[in-house]
């Protein structure tokens, strides 16, 4: 439902928290976020089932040293409104938040033989194990091979274990937007979550490959070709 990916100078747990507030305007039953350890880049998940404020009084408890995250406030549609259930998603190598609904994730659960590595009862996290399957170090490669198969609506927002400080993201029909500027790079579901920020944005064309570093972002076709964004502006005062 809400989707916030961050990475940059600022302190990343307070940002995406900060963000899903933000977002809670939308409805939701869950919420969670992936950051990765500034030292060891180890991508640790925190989620519950509940509001935003039960997630921040969890993270609150840990002490938390991340450059590198992100978060989602879940509206479900397949799976109950569990711990498990909510996001993020992590199988192996790869951490991911999703928005929308994969319609052929039955089919893929038993075309890849799935049913017993799967720790929840989403459609989401199908997507997550098919990247895992597909990643041989490089992203982009097991993004492309994975939408390939996916039929449905998605926003895809993806931590990999070895990519430090990365987060990628594709997306078809379910918006993404996002953003540079000097505090890091920024993404979300909706313009509201970027304001703290900037007031310039750029939307994520449909199945392009966006690349989140600190200092800039990479938007490439699923053909490798690179992509200018074309930034907008957004007047908050209206
Ligand atoms: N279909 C996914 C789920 O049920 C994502 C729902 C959403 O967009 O929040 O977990």
């Amino acid at each position: 439902c809400g989707i916030i990916g961050y990475t940059g100078s600022e302190n990343v747990k307070d940002v995406l928290l900060d963000a899903l507030e933000l977002l809670e305007y939308r409805g939701y039953d869950s919420a969670g976020i992936a950051v990765k350890d500034e030292t060891s880049h180890v991508t640790n998940v925190y989620k519950c089932a509940g509001r935003v404020s039960d997630l921040r009084a969890i993270c609150d408890s840990k002490k938390i040293l991340s450059a590198c995250g992100i978060g989602h406030t879940r509206w479900a549609t397949h799976g109950g409104v569990t711990d498990q259930n909510a996001h993020p998603h992590q199988q192996g190598k790869v951490t991911l938040v999703h928005n929308g609904i994969i319609e052929n994730y039955r089919e893929l659960i038993a075309d890849y033989d799935l049913q017993e590595i799967l720790h929840s009862e989403t459609d989401s996290e199908v997507a997550a194990a098919l990247l895992n399957h597909y990643y041989k170090g490089d992203p982009k490669e097991a993004i492309k091979k994975t939408v390939s198969k996916l039929k449905g609506t998605f926003a895809l927002v993806i931590l990999f274990e070895d990519q430090p400080d990365v987060i990628y993201s594709i997306r078809n029909v379910s918006p993404i937007v996002a953003t540079i500027c000097k505090e890091g790079a920024m993404l979300a579901s909706d313009l509201t979550a970027l304001c703290r920020f900037t007031n310039e944005y750029f939307v994520v064309p449909e199945y392009h490959i966006l690349e989140l570093h600190k200092d800039h972002v990479v938007l490439t076709d699923l053909n490798d070709n690179v992509v200018e964004p074309e930034f907008l502006s957004v007047d908050w005062e209206l």
